[in-house]
C-alpha cells in the first residue's frame, strides 16, 4: 500500500478513521525520540562504482542486444523509432528473450504498469507460472502476454468513455520505454510500460496522449528544422523535472488521519519563523535524510534514472532531487517511478514522503519544473543558441515559435497543471502565480524588442539581429539573470514549466506544450512559404518578416518584473491576460471551440476522450475536495472537539474552586477571559462543522460535475478555511498536553 491515500478508492464513511490505527501525538514523539539508529539491511551495490549497477535491472539497449537475436534486436529498435507495432514473431521472440532475463534475475511475476488519470502508477502482477493442459507446471509469458492485458478497468476513472456494460480497459504495450523489474520486499517484478485504452483504443491513461503529442510534435519540428538544416533526421522532445517534496518520520504520517487520508495537514498552526530554526533537531536533519536519499539514489541507478540528488533548503524537511533530462517519455516513466520508489524506499527508512503541493500551511509549497526542449538526432538542441547564434534563424525561430504557442493557448497550459492540491499552491506568494506570462531575460528581451520595433525585415536587419545575437551573453551561463517568480522562463536553453505541482503526472502539461508548439510550427511554415510565395521574398527574409509579426503578437505575455507583486496582478489584467484562480476555472480552457479544434487538428484528443478526460479532471478535483471536508469534519469531532471540551471543563473547574474560596472576581479573570476564547471557538469549530457537512451534501446534489466542483469550491472550501482559522487559534490556548494531533514543529524537525 502507498502512503498517500489520496487514491480515489477509499471507502468514505463517517467512520473514516475505524480503518486504521491512529497513533497518538506522544507514542509518536516517544518512538521517534528512541530512533537514534535507523541501521539499514546492507544493499552492497552501494559499496560498488555507480557505473557498474547503473541500469541493471532494466531491459535496455544493452540487454536486448545482448539478449536478442540480431534481427530481432533491430526489428525492435526500428519499431521504437518509427512508432510502428511489432509482427507477432517479433514480438514473442522478445516475450521469451525478456521473460529469460527477468527469471535469471531473480523475478517470478510480471506487470502491465500504466499510469491511469489518477495520477499514480498502476500494475496489476500476474505469475510467469501456470499449469499446461497436461497438468504439468512451467513458466510462460508468450507476445500474448507481453503485449496485452486486461487489467480490472472499472476501477480506474474512465469519464464514462466505458459505459458500464463494457467497462474493461486493456493495457497495452509501449516499446519505446525499457521493461524493468520492481525490487518489492523480498519479489521482484518484471514490469511491462503500457498505454490503458478502451476496447476500441481511446485513452484512458496519461501516456497514449503523450506519445501522440511527442510524436506530432517530432514531425512539425522536423519540417522546420529541414528548413535550415536537410541533415537532421529526427527530432525529439526532451524532459528534465526537478521533484520537490517534504521528508518527516513516519510515526507522524500515523499520528495525523489528514496527513495519512489527504497527504496534507487539514489543520495546524504554523510556527515563527525564527523558532524553526532555533528547534534542537535541526542538526540532526540532514544525516537521515542524506541516508534516505542515498538509497533512494541507488534504487534509482539499479533502475536506470539518471539522477542526482541535492538538499533543498526552502523549506524545513523539504528537499529536491533531479536527473538529467531524457527523452519525454522515458523521463515521465522515470518520474512516475521515482515518486514510487521514493515512498518504497522511505518506509525502509521508518520515513513518510510528502508530495503533496501544499503540505503545511504557511510553509513553502512543492512543484516539479518541467525543463523542456527539443533535440535533434545529432545531438543538437534546438533551444540553444550555441556557440554560434549568429549564424542562422533557426534558434530564433524554435524560441519564438515556443513563445507564440503560450500566448496562444496559455489557458490551456494553465488548465493542464490545475489540481485541487496545486490551487494551494499557485499564486500563493511562494509559487508562480496562475497568470501565465513569459520570462526570457534581459539580453534575449533586447533582441525581441529590436526585432518588434524594426520597420522592415530585409538583409540588414536580419544580420543586426544575428550579430545582436551573437553578442548576447552566454545565455547557458548566465543563471543570474534568473527570474525565479516567473511561471514559465527560458533558462539558457530550454523552457522552464514551473507551475507543475508536485504530485502531478508531467504527462499533462507536456502533452500540452507538444501540441500547441507543434501547431504552431505547422503555422509558421504555412505562413512562410506562403509570403515566399505571394511576396517573392527569399527565405531568411520571410522568417524574419513571420517571427517579427509573432513577437508582435506576444508582446503582452513577456514579462520580467516580479510575478508575485499585487501591481502585475493589475497590470496583467490590463494586457488581457487570464488569472484563473481555481482550478473549476482553469479547466473551462479545455471547452473552447479553439482548443477543442487543435486537439482534433493534432490528433491528440479525439472528441470523446476530450470529454472524458475534461469529466475525470473534474472527477478528481471534486473527490479530492470530498475527502478532505469530510476527513476534516471527522477530525473536529474526534480529536479537536473533544480535547477542547476537556480543557474547558478543566478551566471551569478551576473558576468554580476559585469561586467556592470567595475571592473576588478579578482574581482569577484571566480564566474567566480563556473560558469565554474557547467557549467562543469551540462554538464556532461545532457550529461551522456542522454546516460543511451540509455544504457536503449540498455539492453532491448538484446535477452535474461542473457544478459540483464549483460549491466544492465556493462553498465547501470556505468554510474548511474558516474551521481553520479557529482550531489553530485554539491549537495556540490549549494545553499543550491536551492536543492531540501532532504540531508543525515537531513533524519538521525529528532525528
Ligand atoms: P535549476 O537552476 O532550475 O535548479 P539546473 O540548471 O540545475 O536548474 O537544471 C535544471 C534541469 O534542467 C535539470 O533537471 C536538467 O536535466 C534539465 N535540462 C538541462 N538541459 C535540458 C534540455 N536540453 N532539455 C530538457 N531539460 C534540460
Ligand atoms: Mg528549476
Amino acid at each position: 500500500m502507498t502512503y498517500l491515500c489520496s487514491d480515489f478508492n477509499i471507502y468514505l464513511s463517517s467512520s473514516i478513521f475505524s480503518r486504521f490505527m491512529s497513533l497518538k501525538r506522544f507514542n509518536a514523539i516517544d518512538i521517534i525520540h528512541n530512533r537514534f539508529d535507523i541501521s539499514l539491511p546492507d544493499s552492497s551495490p552501494e559499496k560498488r562504482q555507480i557505473s557498474s549497477f547503473y541500469g541493471e535491472n532494466v531491459f535496455n539497449d544493452d540487454t536486448m542486444r545482448k539478449y536478442l537475436p540480431e534481427s530481432a534486436y533491430f526489428s525492435v529498435k526500428a519499431a521504437i523509432q518509427t512508432g510502428t507495432n511489432l509482427t507477432k514473431e517479433v514480438a514473442g521472440v522478445v516475450a521469451e528473450t525478456m521473460k529469460k532475463w527477468a527469471m535469471d534475475k531473480g523475478a517470478t511475476h510480471y506487470a502491465h504498469w500504466f499510469q491511469p488519470l489518477t495520477g499514480k502508477t498502476a500494475e496489476k502482477h500476474d505469475s510467469f507460472f501456470t499449469i499446461t493442459s497436461e497438468g504439468k507446471a512451467i513458466e510462460e509469458f508468450g507476445s500474448k502476454e507481453l503485449a496485452q492485458q486486461e487489467p480490472d478497468g472499472s476501477s480506474f476513472p474512465g469519464g464514462g468513455l466505458r459505459s458500464t456494460f463494457e467497462a474493461r480497459g486493456y493495457t497495452s504495450w509501449d516499446p519505446s520505454s525499457p521493461a524493468f523489474i520492481l525490487e518489492v520486499g523480498n519479489g521482484k517484478t518484471l514490469c511491462i510500460p503500457t498505454i490503458f485504452v478502451t476496447y476500441s483504443g481511446e485513452s484512458l491513461d496519461y501516456k497514449l496522449p503523450l506519445l501522440k503529442s511527442t510524436s506530432f510534435i517530432e514531425q512539425a519540428a522536423l519540417n522546420v528544422c529541414k528548413m535550415f538544416d536537410d541533415t537532421v533526421e529526427r527530432i525529439s522532445v526532451t524532459l528534465g523535472w526537478e521533484q520537490e517534496y517534504f521528508l518527516i518520520d513516519e510515526s507522524f504520517l500515523l499520528a495525523r488521519p489528514d496527513l495519512m487520508f489527504t497527504g496534507r495537514t487539514l489543520l495546524g498552526k504554523h510556527s515563527q519563523k525564527g523558532q524553526q530554526l532555533e528547534d534542537h533537531y535541526f542538526g540532526s536533519i540532514p544525516e537521515r535524510a542524506l541516508n534516505f536519499m542515498r538509497d533512494l539514489e541507488t534504487e534509482c541507478h539499479k533502475l536506470g534514472i539518471p539522477v542526482r540528488t541535492r538538499h533543498n533548503e526552502v523549506g524545513p524537511a523539504q528537499y529536491e532531487l533531479a536527473p538529467m533530462f531524457e527523452e519525454v517519455n522515458i523521463a515521465v516513466d522515470h518520474n512516475q517511478l521515482l515518486m514510487d520508489l521514493m515512498e518504497r524506499v522511505a518506509k525502509k527508512h521508518k520515513l513518510a514522503v510528502l508530495l503533496h503541493e501544499k503540505p503545511f500551511d504557511g510553509v513553502n509549497g512543492s512543484g516539479k519544473h518541467n525543463n523542456w526542449s527539443l533535440a535533434t538526432n545529432t545531438g543538437k538542441n534546438l533551444l540553444s543558441p550555441g556557440r554560434n547564434p549568429g549564424q542562422d534563424l533557426k534558434f530564433l525561430t524554435f524560441f519564438v515559435n515556443t513563445i507564440r504557442a503560450v500566448k496562444e493557448h496559455a489557458d490551456l497550459l494553465r488548465a493542464s497543471i490545475a489540481s485541487a492540491s496545486n490551487d494551494h499552491r499557485l499564486g500563493a506568494n511562494e509559487a508562480p502565480p496562475a497568470i501565465i506570462s513569459v520570462y526570457v531575460g534581459k539580453a534575449l528581451k533586447e533582441v525581441l524588442d529590436f526585432i518588434a520595433q524594426g520597420k522592415e525585415s530585409n538583409q540588414i536587419m536580419i544580420k543586426e539581429v544575428l550579430s545582436l545575437l551573437k553578442k548576447t551573453p552566454n545565455l547557458e551561463l548566465d543563471n543570474t539573470d534568473r527570474n525565479r517568480t516567473s511561471p514559465f522562463a527560458f533558462t539558457g536553453n530550454k523552457f522552464e514549466i514551473r507551475m507543475v505541482g508536485s504530485s502531478m503526472n508531467c504527462s499533462g502539461p507536456m502533452t500540452i506544450m507538444n501540441t500547441i508548439v507543434g501547431d504552431q510550427l505547422n503555422k509558421f511554415k504555412q505562413e512562410v512559404e506562403q509570403l515566399m510565395a505571394t511576396e517573392d521574398k527569399p527565405q531568411d527574409r520571410a522568417i524574419m518578416a513571420i517571427l517579427r509579426k509573432y513577437i508582435n503578437e506576444s508582446l503582452p505575455i513577456l514579462f520580467e518584473g516580479d510575478g508575485y507583486s499585487k501591481e502585475w496582478e493589475e497590470e496583467a489584467a490590463r494586457r488581457g491576460l487570464n488569472n484563473r484562480k481555481n482550478t473549476p476555472e482553469a479547466l473551462y480552457a479545455y471547452k473552447d471551440p479553439k482548443v477543442k479544434e487543435l486537439f482534433i487538428r493534432s490528433g491528440v484528443f479525439t472528441e470523446h476522450e476530450q470529454e472524458a478526460h475534461y469529466a475525470v479532471m473534474f472527477e478528481n478535483y471534486n473527490l479530492k475536495l470530498d475527502i478532505e471536508s469530510k476527513v476534516l469534519a471527522d477530525l473536529c469531532k474526534s480529536y479537536i472537539l473533544p480535547a477542547c471540551y476537556a480543557y474547558q471543563t478543566k478551566i471551569a473547574n478551576n473558576i468554580f474552586a476559585l469561586k467556592q474560596l470567595d475571592l473576588p472576581s478579578d482574581s482569577f479573570a484571566s480564566q474567566s477571559n480563556l473560558l469565554k476564547e474557547l467557549s467562543d471557538h469551540i462554538n464556532l469549530v461545532a457550529s461551522k462543522t456542522g454546516e460543511l457537512e451540509e455544504a457536503i451534501h449540498s455539492a453532491h446534489q448538484q446535477p452535474d460535475f461542473e457544478t459540483e466542483a464549483k460549491a466544492f469550491c465556493h462553498h465547501v472550501k470556505p468554510l474548511m478555511e474558516s474551521i481553520r482559522l479557529s482550531v489553530d487559534y485554539l491549537e495556540g490556548i490549549v494545553e499543550d498536553n491536551l492536543w492531540p494531533l501532532a504540531k508543525y514543529r515537531e513533524m519538521m524537525f525529528f532525528r
